[in-house]
C-alpha cells in the first residue's frame, strides 16, 4: 500500500486485501457498503447489557434533532453503489491542483500551527477513550495512538498517500510504526481490521475535503443507508469499536454488531452535535437536503433507535453497547464540540499536559508539516483579501 502512486491505487490496493481479488464492487461490497442481515438472537438467552433508557418507546417524548419521534421499518438497505460515486470523486483527488489543499486546518477553531493542532487531536483521543473504556483508556497506549491518528485526518486535511508512505507523522510515529507495535502487542486480525479501515477513512475524508459534488451526490435519496454508511466510514467509528472491544477485553463480537455499534456511535455524536448547534458551525451536517431533510431527520434518528436495540438484543456485550450510545456523553464532556461551537480553542490544562507527555511525547509534529500549515494558512488568507 506504502507503494501506491495516487490516491486511486492506493484506494484499489486497501479494497483488495478487505475483500480479496474477486469483489465485483456490488452493493454486497462490504469495504465501502455494509449489506446488514439482521443477527440471529443468541442461542441462549443471554442479556449482556440493559436497554438504553432513551429507546424508541421514549423517544418521542424528545424533540432531538428536530426529529420527529420515532418512524418505525427505517429501510437499511443501500439505493446506490457507492463504488461509481467514490470512482467519480477520484479524479478530484489526484488532480494535482487538489495538493494545494494539503494540511489546510478543518476544525473550525483554528490553532495557531500544526503542532497545537495534533496536540489537541490527541487531547480528544484521551477522552474518547475514556468515554468509551472508563478507568482503561489508557491500559494499552497503541490503542490511544490509534485513534489519535483517526481524529486528525478529521482536523488536517492530509493525503493518504502522505499517511501510508511516512510522511505524516504524530509524536514521531509513523503508521508504520503503528502496524509495529500493534504486531508486536499481538493485535492479529483486530490490528489488520483497524488499519484498513483506518486507510479507508483517510481515502474518504480526503474526498470529502476535495469533492465539493460528493454530499450533494449522497444526500440525493429520501433514504439514508447510504449516507450512513458512508458518514460511518468517515469517522471509522468501526476501528474505534475494533480498539474498543479489544482494550474493553468485551470478547468475540459479530460484524454485524461491531457495525451497528459504530454507526450508532456516529450517529448519536451527530445528534447531540445538532441538539447543541455544533453542526450550525460545521461542515457536513449528516441529513442535510432541500426537500426532504425533515424525513431524513426523523430515519437518521429511527435508525439509531432500531440499531441500539438490535445491539442488546444480539446478546452484544455491555462495551460495545455503550459505544454505540456514548455520542451522547463525549458531546458534551469533550472541549473538542465546545470548540467548534464557539469557534476558537479553550487551553489545555497542566493536568492534560501530563498526560500527553506521558502518553505520546513531547514534539508533536515535524518541522515539515509545521512548514506545510503555516504555508497553507498564508495561501488562504490571501485568496479571502
Ligand atoms: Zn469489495
Amino acid at each position: 500500500m506504502s507503494r501506491a502512486g495516487s490516491v486511486a491505487e492506493l484506494l484499489d490496493a486497501t479494497h483488495v486485501r478487505w475483500c480479496g481479488p474477486d469483489c465485483e464492487q456490488t452493493v454486497d461490497c462490504s469495504f465501502l457498503h455494509f449489506p446488514r442481515r439482521a443477527p440471529a438472537p443468541p442461542p441462549v438467552r443471554s442479556v449482556r447489557s440493559a436497554r438504553p433508557r432513551y429507546n424508541k418507546d421514549t423517544a418521542d417524548l424528545f424533540s432531538l434533532m428536530g426529529g420527529d419521534g420515532y418512524r418505525p421499518g427505517t429501510p437499511q438497505v443501500h439505493e446506490e453503489n457507492l463504488w461509481p460515486l467514490l470512482r467519480t470523486a477520484m479524479t478530484k483527488a489526484d488532480d494535482p491542483a487538489t495538493a494545494d489543499q494539503a494540511y489546510t486546518d478543518w476544525t473550525g477553531a483554528p490553532a495557531s500551527s500544526a503542532s497545537e493542532t495534533v496536540a489537541f487531536a490527541c487531547r480528544d483521543s484521551i477522552q474518547w477513550m475514556a468515554n468509551w473504556c472508563g478507568g482503561q483508556y489508557a491500559d494499552q497506549p497503541t490503542a490511544v495512538h490509534y485513534i489519535a491518528f483517526s481524529t486528525i485526518c478529521d482536523d488536517l486535511c492530509i493525503p493518504p498517500t502522505d499517511l501510508v508512505r511516512g510522511r505524516f507523522l504524530m509524536y514521531g510515529r509513523s503508521v508504520a510504526d503503528l502496524a509495529a507495535a500493534m504486531d508486536e502487542q499481538g493485535w492479529r486480525r483486530d490490528g489488520v481490521h483497524a488499519l484498513l479501515s483506518l486507510v479507508r477513512q483517510y481515502i474518504v475524508q480526503y474526498v470529502e475535503k476535495v469533492h465539493d459534488g460528493l454530499h450533494p451526490m449522497l444526500n440525493s435519496k429520501p433514504g439514508v443507508w447510504d449516507a450512513v454508511i458512508y458518514r460511518t466510514h468517515t469517522a471509522n467509528t468501526y476501528g474505534a469499536a475494533v480498539v474498543v472491544r479489544r482494550v474493553c477485553k468485551a470478547g468475540p463480537v459479530s460484524w454485524t454488531s461491531l457495525m451497528d455499534s459504530s454507526i450508532c456511535d456516529a450517529i448519536s455524536m451527530d445528534l447531540c452535535k445538532a441538539t447543541m448547534n455544533v453542526y450550525q458551525f460545521d461542515n457536513h451536517p449528516p441529513a442535510a437536503h432541500e426537500n426532504h431533510e425533515q424525513r431524513r431527520k426523523t430515519a437518521y434518528h429511527s435508525l439509531y433507535l432500531d440499531l441500539i436495540d438490535a445491539l442488546v438484543a444480539a446478546g452484544a456485550p455491555d462495551a460495545i453497547v455503550h459505544f454505540g450510545r456514548a455520542g451522547f456523553l463525549f458531546v458534551q464532556l469533550q472541549e473538542r464540540y465546545h470548540e467548534r461551537r464557539l469557534g476558537h480553542r479553550l487551553p489545555l490544562r497542566p493536568a492534560m499536559i501530563t498526560h500527553l507527555t506521558r502518553l505520546f511525547g513531547a514534539r508533536p509534529t515535524d518541522p515539515l508539516t509545521d512548514h506545510l500549515f503555516l504555508a497553507r494558512r498564508a495561501d488562504q488568507e490571501r485568496t479571502a483579501l
